[in-house]
């Protein structure tokens, strides 16, 4: 295997307590290679989830028992994602030490946007890349529970009935507990979020993650498709296959085939995306001014984009102290000279917005337009960029020796 190389995997035959299990997603390939990662101790622990209060909403949860593996409620990770303050980066940071106890390997499942928020921390030293095994997730976007509820409604289903989603070319296919399947076209019956729709980022391209996997792919057959992105990825695949996986190489052609079906979809987003910027560039200065002053204005001070945002890090932060007194264009106009050029365009504050402020979207506009000032700036792109904003960023810009 080398660095680089794309592998259709499946579980061996006869793997015990894979068949004991109802599996839930896919064909069991993830499971097994979480599971002898765990048995090996190739990793101490993986960050998985599991439900909170229903099928649709998933809190973290820490895995050190092989067998617990099998119970990932991966399904429901890969189609909602972990709701509200939660996000795989923030819970690394705040949880579970920033990952900088070296004694101790974590494994985590993480979306393109988490890897990119993993670059960012990393920066700022709040998190430790060298004790993370990342396994990056193709991901295509997230639906909002609430709105497929809003769906399964008018389709009379009862939310209580799905037990699985898959998402594979454009389509979201619910099982529900009664044996039959409901299919649902994304972007005509439901859609993704609207800023997963606009990001066109869709497969992990820092050089962070140790494997991607790809469970949505226009391949035959159920495979599941795995790169191997660096040595420690190449190390763990190679020594699965010795015991509970079965790879294929695949062909040139196929992995074309792969890189097609993304980069059409990433092209769609991207164009997307451009024309939101588009409405913004429209505008004079002062409608500008006026659209992003009067979207700040309805803001409850509530402080769930601070909690929700997996960038946001300070521990004692001066805005969440100081809300009551602090008139709310205030409290956005700080928060966006945070993490404005920072933003990895994750979504989660537009996400938990109760005002529905489109946060997202301002935070990516700023980035975009800052990369004048700051050719290149990319948040989250590569640990090796210098935060143009810190001490080390403003004195290389100013020439100081
Ligand atoms: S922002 Fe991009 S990477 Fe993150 S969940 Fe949405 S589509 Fe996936
Ligand atoms: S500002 Fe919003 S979109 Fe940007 S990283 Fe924070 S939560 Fe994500
Ligand atoms: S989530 Fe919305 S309402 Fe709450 S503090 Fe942030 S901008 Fe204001």
């Amino acid at each position: 295997m080398e660095i680089g190389e794309f592998f259709a995997v499946r579980p061996k035959e006869g793997l015990e307590e894979l068949e004991s299990h109802e599996l839930k997603y896919g064909n069991g390939a993830i499971q097994a290679i979480m599971n002898f990662m765990l048995k090996n101790q190739l990793v101490d622990v993986f960050l998985s989830f599991t439900e909170r209060k229903d099928h649709f909403s998933l809190k973290p949860v820490i895995v050190e028992e092989p067998k617990e593996i099998f119970d990932i409620s991966l399904s429901q990770f890969i189609a909602y994602n972990l709701p509200n303050i939660d996000s795989v980066s923030k819970y690394v940071a705040s949880k579970l030490n920033g990952a900088k106890d070296n004694d101790k390997k974590i494994g985590v499942i993480a979306r393109p946007c988490d890897i990119r928020a993993f670059i960012e921390l990393a920066k700022r030293d709040q998190i430790s890349l060298d004790n993370l095994f990342v396994i990056g997730l193709e991901c295509i976007g997230r639906i909002d529970p609430r709105e497929l509820k809003k769906v399964l409604k008018k389709a009379e289903i009862d939310p209580e009935s799905v037990v699985n989603e898959i998402i594979n070319n454009g389509v979201l296919t619910l099982e529900l507990n009664t044996g039959t399947t409901q299919a649902f076209k994304l972007g005509e019956e439901i859609d993704v979020r609207s800023y997963c729709n606009q990001c066109p980022k869709k497969v992990p391209k820092e050089n962070v993650a140790d494997l991607t996997f790809w469970i949505d792919h226009p391949l035959e057959g159920n495979e599941e498709i795995f790169e191997v992105r660096s040595t420690q990825g190449k190390e763990v695949l190679e020594k699965a296959a010795t015991e509970v996986i079965e790879v294929e190489k695949l062909s040139d052609e196929n992995i074309q085939q792969l890189k097609n079906y993304i980069a059409s979809l990433e092209q769609t987003a991207l164009e997307l995306q451009e024309s939101e910027f588009a409405k913004l560039d429209e505008m004079s200065d002062e409608e500008r001014f006026d659209y992003i002053i009067s979207n700040f204005e309805q803001c409850t001070s509530c402080m769930m984009c601070i909690r929700a945002c997996p960038i946001c890090y300070c521990k004692d932060c001066n805005v969440v102290r100081r809300r009551k007194e602090l008139d709310p264009i205030m409290i956005n106009l700080t928060r966006l000279s945070h993490v404005g050029d920072t933003c990895i365009a994750c979504g989660k504050c537009s996400e938990v917005c109760p005002k529905s402020i489109p946060l997202c979207l301002i935070s990516k506009k700023l980035v975009e337009d800052l990369k004048e000032l700051w050719p290149g700036h990319e948040p989250g792109h590569t640990i090796e960029e210098i935060p143009p904003r810190s001490w080390k960023g403003m004195k290389a810009a100013s020439g100081a020796e």
